[in-house]
């Protein structure tokens, strides 16, 4: 690529499409051309090294953007399936909170007012233990 050294007027190589009905075949840039280059002059616009530039890093950008585009689809995706997980897990999870939560009220309201905060209340066995820890374990997803 050379940039033209005298005020030596050339017209733009690039043959341009309007797509207008008059201009079927489109017709030569009218720019006046400045650089020199596959043996042709060109408008700054048309420098084929140029617009392939500007052809790359286009096509650089639509990829970075197709792959953020994935990459929030993922998360999306992601959310998605964590939400179904913890939907399926709840009714274990509540039916478990329950039954201790029955085990431990066989009590008045006046007995329960009573309590000091370290005090046993119920009769909570393994099993019942067993069964709330695996239902955490599924609204956890461990
Ligand atoms: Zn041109």
């Amino acid at each position: 690529m050379k940039t033209q050294p005298t005020p030596e007027k050339h017209r733009c190589s690039k043959r341009v499409y309007s797509g207008l009905r008059h201009d079927f075949g489109g017709h030569m840039c009218t720019r006046a051309a400045s650089v020199e280059e596959e043996s042709k002059w060109w408008c700054a616009m048309h420098v084929p090294s140029t617009v392939a530039k500007r052809r790359q890093e286009k096509s650089e950008e639509w990829e970075r953007e197709r792959q953020q585009q994935r990459a929030t689809w993922e998360a999306e995706r992601q959310r998605e399936a964590r939400r179904d997980k913890l939907e399926a897990a709840a009714p274990k999870v509540i039916a478990a909170l329950e039954e201790l939560i029955s085990i431990a009220s066989d009590m008045s309201d006046d007995e329960i007012a009573k309590m000091s905060p370290g005090q046993v209340a119920g009769e909570i066995t393994w099993r019942d233990i067993t069964k709330a820890r695996a239902a955490l374990a599924d609204l956890k997803g461990e």
